[in-house]
């Protein structure tokens, strides 16, 4: 088995199609170089290799130790240097690089290869003693942050005695005399913390960093990430080990970060930010403030010092040209790194390109506008989750505004929340239920919990390309970095700005579009639905066989959803209109009443409340199919819980305290979630389903009288597991409904189904689909049923089923597809045996989870039905799932 691929100079061992074996880094820059794009040479060692690595009780073969000597006699060949060469020393930087890039993990080390004697090597070569030094210096910084582990705050601090000692500000002030002190410093420090000298032969420096990067894939916020992310432990890490290009050999010289595209709104414009004289760690740890790639973008910003295109005219058009290529090659957008070498473009990296969802959309649209891809792709390229952070609300522009600071806008969103100024006191926080607004000085990916716990982030350092930056967009917070004028102190827990003060709890708004940071919140307005999201949607709904429902039971949620584009009505929970506060007292007397008269009474009552809301739901549905589902919670339910309630429930009800405690004592029950509910009720007291049905068709009537339109309703009976019991309350149903239509001399269409939501129900689905006319699986209660786990206290113990692997993903959001999923596959199955029309539909959460929206159409569901704001995220993952 081999484990390293070489590339750059004219060979290519891999591709962009090995990216599980090469890592995404690795493949892209081996598919860069057999493009001609300039790459300096390298090789990868595969992600293979980090798996026997572990396997092996994390040592390295000697076959490997063979290969590596290859790989580097390879990088020799190319750049005629020499590793560990006294005079001619070739110095190389060791990257970590998984399939999908991975924050948390080991990320670089740069200039491996220097020890005391290379230095001089170096500086001979480079005719540049103050650069030989520089590089010296920040290779032992970086090895003994990323390889070491030790202290870095020690080395950090010892930089800034050096400065201050020559009474310098910035790190470029330093001589070479200053920095071959510090790295005296720097060896003591090491010494001091590891215990042992900082390792002067160049084959242990590089096996040094190959292990830190192999041992960094199991480092705790890796492990973070990957949960957070789905992603398996079992697909390792590959390591890239390059030669150097130097972005600080002086002023011909820069690195830099771009986009193809602006990732953050997906305008057409080349996007980035560089500095000159520097290497690639100092552009994104934030260190200096960079400055724009072109001119366009800083004259938009009112910055000063030069873009690269007015700066480096020749250097940025090679750029410019590069990206063209990148783009036509990838027909994606790309997000690159780069170095230029006293005026010559190397390219170090380029992959697919973090965006927002609005990029994401704007991008795709652009695409397949201009031909590069087509609609089809570009309805594949949008993530159906990311449209979340669409649909949800932005500050209301005519909201009053108190801006205390203005930072970049690095994530889109408004958010609002109370401030908190470190992780753990974020993820708490949320934990409580209460929203709340990160603040860092800068991010690390030592935040990243606290960072998807938080609402929004706002960090006082760094651009649109920090950590914090990337890290938000990835997750869709809203983000501002970079506002300067912010000073923070994580200790105190407290924020100035301006003569003002935020402590930890108070409340403040950040709006990730503009960069403004406000006190107080803010109002928000709904989103516009208009332009590249209709556009998209078009197309989807071009592609898409699945129908997509709504779970709504008031005219509003069934509004929002028709303009969200629902054909439906899936689900309509007629409990939550006994809840309403003009009907509960009616409510609450049925379940009082000693005999069937006393309920018939109360349900009187209910009968022209019900046909109302049915009528207003029918009205707004017009044409469209609506599904009610009669009466499923248990009735103690609607019973008070609390001791001050009673007195006012019973005089309300008009009996004593002591009655309708006894009466709410008999309803008790143990296991509720199993008790006396859905059709249970209906069968113990049919008048119930009775009045709900007389509801329904009389409102149905109505409506198509007043308008023409009739509504479809299809009457769904819950939680049944037998045929009988389907029978006996498809007879109430229908008596109801000629009843209706003999009083009316009118009818309209309806069907009987029920929902499929118990495991005997979807086993004997072949016999219930003699009587039920369509099937709508409850997949919450069906879940809840098949895995024996209360949907109500899994909380407590499936994080840790999930972290452990025993569930993929919390089955109560994703459907268990190899368990829950049988049954529901062979539900469908049978009862398409008996009845080959019949209508099959979900409704429980899963509908509106991608994953399990693709399950639904290989099973061949004719539609799923989500909540009113999942229904395009459902719309577009079902044409997905079609593609
Ligand atoms: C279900 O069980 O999946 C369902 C949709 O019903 P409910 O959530 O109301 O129990
Ligand atoms: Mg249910």
């Amino acid at each position: 088995d081999r484990y390293v691929y070489r590339f750059g100079g004219g060979v290519s061992d891999g591709g962009s199609g090995d990216k599980n074996l090469l890592g995404g880094k690795g493949a892209n820059l081996a598919e860069m170089a057999s493009i001609g794009l300039p790459v300096p040479p390298g090789f990868t060692i595969s992600t293979a290799m980090c798996t026997r690595y572990y396997d092996e009780g994390q040592k390295f073969p000697q076959s490997l130790r063979d290969e590596v000597a290859e790989g580097l006699a390879h990088i020799e060949a190319i750049t005629g240097k020499v590793f560990g060469d006294h005079d001619n020393p070739l110095l190389v930087s060791v990257r970590s690089g998984a399939r999908v890039s991975m924050p948390g993990m080991m990320d670089t080390v740069l200039n491996l290869g220097l020890n005391d004697q290379t230095v001089e090597g170096l500086a001979r070569a480079a005719e540049d003693e103050r650069f030989a030094w520089d590089s010296y210096r920040r290779f032992i910084q970086m090895y003994a942050d990323v390889v070491l582990e030790l202290d870095h705050g020690a080395f950090e601090e010892a930089l800034e005695i050096a400065k201050e000692d020559q009474g310098f500000t910035l790190d470029t002030e330093l001589t070479a005399t200053d920095l071959k002190a510090l790295v005296v410093e720097y060896k003591k420090l090491v010494r001091a913390q590891w215990g042992k000298d900082f390792p002067q032969d160049v084959h242990d420096q590089l096996w040094g960093a190959v292990g830190a990067v192999f041992g960094s894939w199991q480092s705790e916020r890796a492990k973070v990430y990957r949960r957070l992310n789905d992603i398996p432990a079992s697909w390792g890490t590959a390591v890239n080990v390059q030669a150097m290009v130097f972005g600080n050999m002086g002023e011909t010289s820069a690195t830099g970060v771009a986009f193809t595209r602006d990732p953050s709104k997906g305008d057409r414009a080349y996007y980035g930010e560089f500095l000159i004289n520097a290497q690639g760690e100092d552009v994104v740890a934030g260190i200096r403030t960079p400055q724009y790639l072109t001119r366009a973008a800083r004259e938009e910003a009112g910055a000063k010092p030069l873009s690269m295109e007015e700066a480096m005219p020749d250097v940025y058009g090679e750029l410019a040209n590069v990206f063209d290529t990148l783009e036509t090659h990838y027909r994606d957008m790309q997000d690159i790194e780069f170095t230029v070498e006293k005026a010559k473009l190397w390219m170090l990296q380029t992959r697919s390109g973090k965006r927002t969802a609005k990029a994401a959309l704007k991008i795709a649209v652009d695409m397949a506008n201009e031909g590069l891809i087509t609609e089809e792709e570009a309805v594949a390229r949008v993530d159906p989750a990311a449209l979340d952070q669409l649909l949800h609300p932005t500050l209301d522009p005519q909201a009053k505004r108190d801006v205390i600071a203005k930072g970049l806008p690095a994530s889109p969103g408004a958010a609002s929340g109370q401030a908190v100024f470190d992780a753990d006191t974020a993820e708490k926080r949320n934990a409580a239920g209460e929203a709340v607004i990160l603040i860092r000085t800068e991010t690390s990916p030592e935040d990243i919990h606290g960072m998807h716990a938080a609402r929004g982030i706002l960090t006082a350092r760094g651009g649109m390309t920090s950590h914090a930056a990337v890290v938000a967009r990835g997750m869709g917070r809203p983000c501002v970095s970079g506002a300067g004028s912010i000073a923070i102190s994580a200790k105190d827990k407290v924020m100035r700005v301006g003569g003002r003060e935020i402590r930890e709890g108070d409340v403040l708004t950040i709006d990730g579009a503009t960069g403004e940071v406000m006190a107080g919140e803010v109002a928000t307005v709904q989103p516009e639905l208009a332009g590249d999201f209709a556009t998209l949607m078009v197309w989807a709904d071009k592609v898409r066989r699945l129908k997509v429902r709504a779970n709504a039971e008031t005219p509003l949620d069934c509004k929002t959803a028709r303009e969200f584009g629902a054909e439906g009505v899936g689900l309509c929970r007629t409990e939550h209109m006994f809840f309403d506060a003009g009907r509960i007292t009616a409510v609450r007397q049925m379940i009082l009443a000693s005999d069937e008269a006393g309920r018939r009474a109360a349900l009187d009552r209910l009968l022209p409340e019900q046909r109302s809301d049915f009528a207003e739901i029918f009205a707004v549905m017009a044409g469209l199919p609506v599904t009610i589902r009669l009466l499923d919670p248990p009735l103690h339910e609607f019973l008070p819980h609390e001791e001050a309630e009673f007195a006012e429930v019973a005089q309300a009800a008009g009996i004593d305290v002591d009655t309708l405690k006894r009466r709410a004592n008999e309803l008790h029950e143990f296991n509720p979630m199993l008790g006396h509910r859905g059709c249970r009720l209906g069968v113990t007291y049919p008048e119930i389903y009775e009045m709900q049905a007389r509801a329904i068709f009389e409102a149905a009537l109505d409506v198509a009288a007043e308008s023409g339109a009739a509504p479809i309703p299809e009457v769904m009976i819950p939680l049944v597991a037998t045929k009988r019991e389907l029978d006996l309350m498809k007879a109430v149903v229908d008596r109801a409904a000629q009843a209706v239509f003999a009083e009316r001399g009118t009818e309209v269409e309806y069907l009987v189904g029920t929902m499929i939501e118990l495991p005997r129900a979807a086993l004997k689905a072949g016999e219930i689909a003699e009587t039920g006319e369509f099937f709508s699986f409850g997949t919450n209660d069906l879940t809840q049923t098949t895995l024996g786990v209360s949907r109500d206290d899994a909380a407590r113990f499936l994080g840790a089923y999930v972290e452990q692997g025993i569930y993929p993903k919390d089955p109560f959001v994703s459907l268990d597809v190899d368990g829950v999923g049988e049954l529901v596959r062979l539900a469908a199955e049978r009862g398409r045996a008996t009845r080959p029309d019949i209508k099959l539909g979900i409704c429980g959460e899963h509908g509106g989870d991608p994953a399990s929206i693709g399950f639904c159409e290989q099973v061949g569901l004719d539609y799923v039905s989500a909540s009113p704001y999942r229904v395009p995220i459902a719309r577009l993952a079902a044409a997905q799932a079609a593609l």
